[in-house]
């Protein structure tokens, strides 16, 4: 038999282990053209929250009683399909299930065995082409320049920080415990850190760890840290929203500062950011990080959790924070 998890219910506000369901169905048989893939690392990422709630997205909403999918490694297992081999690996959007079939189209074959599986979720997936390819389009780094991220122990916002050293700026994190901003300035090379947990006034904490004012604001949390980073931006500052977990699991959306005076004090620019809206540009990205991580120029960390059973709690630690870098399931 084969498990596959569903989603049962949209949560309201919080989601639970409870919206969730595992079942077992006949292990699927292999029609000609088609793959056998069996699953080895399932990822887990906030942005799944949005697609658990029904309405008007830039990505269609889960099904309810359906699976649930997110990206996958995954081995192929048995091959109908010229194009792919048995024991090759593969990356892609696949559903949450142990073995799956698939047509091949659309996944990612695993070349490089230098790095260990799991780097194709993160550094080398889309938490990687998310850092660089929004920071590249948008947040335009110049040396010297005051980068502050939030979000800064994650999978994301860890990578924008070692491109902004990469790239010779001052790098300030924001994240949630003291270990974390302890990690990320010795791991990472961050100048400096706030824990917002433990800050009373982010505004006043943002200025005295950004004396220079800040030129590049990596929002990976939205709410108050963003009205906190807005009041220290430079002239001509870019600010990425590249995510807004503060706000993903709130019922009614918080209220917050007016941001168009200092939009237009500072002639800054403010710009959302959907990484699948940057395809053309994944073979160079890669290729990027690729070389910054054969240099030893980036690193990164991933927080493992094992058992299939266990992919929708790990989804939900990520909303407590309960991740350094990125989250990935073991099969
Ligand atoms: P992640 O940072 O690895 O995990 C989420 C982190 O957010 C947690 O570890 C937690 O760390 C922090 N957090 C949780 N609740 C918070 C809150 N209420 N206020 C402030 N911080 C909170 O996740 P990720 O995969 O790298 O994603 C980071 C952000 O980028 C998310 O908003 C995600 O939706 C977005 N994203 C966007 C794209 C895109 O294309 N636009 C692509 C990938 C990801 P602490 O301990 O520091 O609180």
């Amino acid at each position: 038999m084969n498990k596959l998890i569903t989603l049962e219910e949209r949560p309201e506000g919080k989601p639970s282990e409870s919206n969730f369901e595992i079942k077992t169905e006949e292990k699927p048989a292999l029609k000609e053209g088609e793959i056998l893939l069996e699953s080895k690392f399932i990822s887990v990422d906030p942005y799944l929250r949005g697609r658990m709630n029904d309405g008007d997205s830039y990505i269609i909403p889960f099904k309810l009683h359906e699976p649930m999918s997110s990206m996958v490694v995954a081995e192929v297992v048995e091959s109908k399909n010229e194009g792919f081999e048995k024991g090759a690996y593969v990356s892609g959007m696949l559903q949450w299930k142990e073995f799956q079939t698939h047509d091949g189209k659309g996944l990612n074959k695993i070349e490089n065995k230098n790095v260990p599986l799991s780097a194709y979720l993160g550094v080398l997936g889309l938490t990687g082409l998310t850092a660089y390819l929004a920071l590249d389009t948008i947040g335009k780094l110049k040396e010297g320049e005051t980068l502050l991220v939030s979000g800064a122990a994650g999978a994301v916002g860890s990578v924008v920080g070692q491109i902004g050293k990469i790239k010779g700026c001052k790098v300030v994190g924001i994240a949630g415990t003291d270990e974390k901003i302890a990690h990320i300035k010795s791991k990472f090379n961050f100048d400096a850190g706030i824990n917002y947990k433990t800050t009373d006034d982010m505004a006043k904490a943002i200025a005295e760890n950004c004396p220079d004012g800040v030129d590049v604001y990596f929002d990976n949390v939205g709410g108050n840290i963003l009205d906190a980073a807005m009041q220290n931006i430079n002239d001509f500052a870019r600010i990425i929203n590249c995510g807004a977990i503060s706000i993903y699991n709130k019922e009614e959306v918080p209220k917050g500062m007016r941001l168009e005076g200092i939009m237009v004090k500072k002639r800054a620019l403010m710009q959302g950011f959907i990484v699948r809206d940057h395809y053309e540009q994944f073979p160079e990205a890669i290729k990027q990080l690729g070389e910054w991580l054969a240099d030893s120029k980036l690193d990164f960390d991933e927080t493992v959790r094992e058992g299939f059973e266990n992919v929708p709690k790990a989804f939900l630690e990520i909303f407590e924070g309960k991740n350094l870098g990125k989250m990935v399931v073991k099969m």
